[in-house]
């Protein structure tokens, strides 16, 4: 069997795309760090669409506990093989420059793209192998594209993700394996519940913070077979923000 991983799978933007996925039948792992109460709500929900789903548990920007979760879920799953591969956990811890403690310029960079290299590097061989249809999405950022002020250990590492995403796409082109990336603008989730809402609503175009099923519903096609000539590219999913 194909199956799906969804880092940080337990809230926001990853448990609306474990569920997404599940509705594509696609049975699905879902990564969490330390909530697992809301990870075994998102399994219980997976469940509920008829589609497989396992708790995998692991810091993403840990190799040892990447390689050793994944090792032994390979074991334990000798005939099935991870074909889908979303790149979502993330962090932000924002400030000023001046003022950013060291430990919240490594934190931030090291989930996000210190994960995703962990992650992905231990899938992309048998993914390669199988020649056809592995699809990677990794969960950018406008903050990436745009660079917003208080986030520059964000918008490095989401720019770096960028990058990422579009060497990468051109590595595995010819095996069928898909590299894009997500950039969403403001999504309600845990992550944006303390921003200044009614503030930021105003610049928006669409005059409203995103859904997380309406940034699940884009993974969800970049995955489908529909997206088999896509690659390479980062899609904007912001209410019209300009970047
Ligand atoms: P969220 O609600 O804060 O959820 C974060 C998820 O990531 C949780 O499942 C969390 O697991 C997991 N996680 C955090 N650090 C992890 C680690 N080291 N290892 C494994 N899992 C980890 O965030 P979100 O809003 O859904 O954001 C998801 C992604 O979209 C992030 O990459 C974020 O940067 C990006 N994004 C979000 C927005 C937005 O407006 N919300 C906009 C642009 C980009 P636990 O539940 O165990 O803590």
């Amino acid at each position: 069997m194909k199956y799906a991983l969804v880092t940080g799978g337990s809230r926001g933007l990853g448990r609306a795309i474990c569920l997404k996925l599940a509705q594509m039948g696609i049975p699905v792992l879902i990564n969490y760090q330390n909530n697992a109460e809301a990870a075994q709500e998102v399994k219980r929900l997976v469940e509920a669409e008829n589609a497989t789903a396992e708790l995998m548990q692991f810091d993403v920007s840990s190799k040892e506990a990447v390689e050793t979760a994944l090792n032994r879920w390979e074991n334990a799953h000798p005939d099935d093989y991870i074909a889908y591969l979303v790149n979502n956990a993330g962090i932000r811890k924002d400030n000023l420059m001046f003022m950013m403690p060291e430990e919240d310029w490594h934190g931030v960079i090291n989930t996000t793209l210190d994960g995703f290299f962990h992650v992905t590097r231990h899938l992309l061989p048998k993914m390669m192998m199988r020649k056809h249809g592995g699809r990677i999405v990794n969960m950018a950022s406008l903050s990436g594209l745009k660079g917003l002020p208080g986030q520059t250990n964000y918008s490095a590492a989401k720019a770096a993700l960028i990058g990422a995403t579009k060497a990468l796409a051109q590595e595995t082109a010819a095996r069928g394996v898909t590299v894009n990336a997500i950039a969403p603008g403001f999504i309600e989730t845990d992550m944006t519940k303390n921003l200044p809402q009614d503030e930021l609503k105003k610049l928006i175009p669409m005059q409203r913070f995103g859904k997380p099923e309406e940034v699940a519903a884009l993974a969800g096609f970049l995955i489908s077979d529909a997206a088999s000539y896509i690659t390479g590219e980062v899609i904007s999913i912001n209410g019209g923000l300009y970047t």
